[in-house]
């Protein structure tokens, strides 16, 4: 089986997310694909609770209705920050002779080495990475190592130090979470970023108003 693991701290989950994981997984023909929200983030803060993150990527992935998705909770369960080897480490364990894709974004293409144990990482998957549209501008600045290179030069650099296996695939979509939470906190309407469920899930539980 060829399997994805998409992670994210998914707060809130939104359509660019969804569109990514779709298609990563017609691109590269993946039988199944894990999405994982990240128990507690080491590199970001103030992030929601990880109940609320967990349900709103239930809703989403429910909505979405493809049989190939499933929500693992296994990174909130886990005690301690959340490592993603670690976690590839578990469906190592669970899927020994599977091949196993991690899916990201540029944006964290361009930090991955400063993740716990990135060599292992390297070792364990194949790195999916979907383009990022340029108008992002991540919270994590150049003091995480946060590589401001050309994406190719990058992809090479890694390849060759490294010896890791990365699948470059163009995705060009301008959402993200951050923008999501400042449009809800100024009023904003942002349902065209946000399934139905999870509109519905923010607005009942007031999230990301103050
Ligand atoms: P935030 O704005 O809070 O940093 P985010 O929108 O980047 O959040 P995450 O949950 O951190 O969302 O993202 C999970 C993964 O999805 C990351 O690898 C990120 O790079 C990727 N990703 C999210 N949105 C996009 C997008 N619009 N285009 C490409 N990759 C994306």
């Amino acid at each position: 089986m060829k399997y994805g693991i998409f992670g994210g701290t998914f707060d809130p989950i939104h359509t660019g997310h969804l569109l990514l994981v779709e298609k990563a997984m017609d691109i590269f023909s993946l039988e199944r694909v894990f999405m994982v929200p990240t128990g507690v983030s080491y590199l970001k803060s103030g992030v929601s609770a990880a109940a609320d993150r967990l349900e709103m990527t239930r809703r989403a992935v429910w909505e979405l209705a493809d049989e190939r998705l499933v929500v693992d909770d296994v990174e909130i369960l886990r005690e301690g920050s959340s490592y993603t080897y670690e976690t590839l480490e578990y469906y190592k364990e669970s899927f020994p002779e599977d091949d196993c894709y991690l899916i990201i974004g540029e944006d964290s293409l361009r930090y991955i080495e400063k993740w716990r144990c990135s060599k292992r990482i390297f070792e364990l998957s194949t790195i999916l990475v979907a383009g990022r549209n340029e108008s992002y501008h991540p919270a994590i600045g150049n003091d995480m190592g946060y590589s401001e290179a050309s994406l190719d030069t990058l992809i090479r650099d890694l390849t060759d130090r490294l010896e890791c296996r990365i699948e470059f695939f163009a995705f060009d979509c301008d959402v993200s979470s951050t923008e999501i939470r400042r449009s809800l906190k100024n009023g904003e309407d942002v349902s065209a970023y946000l399934t139905d469920s999870v509109k519905q899930y923010i607005d009942e539980k007031g999230l990301y108003r103050l």
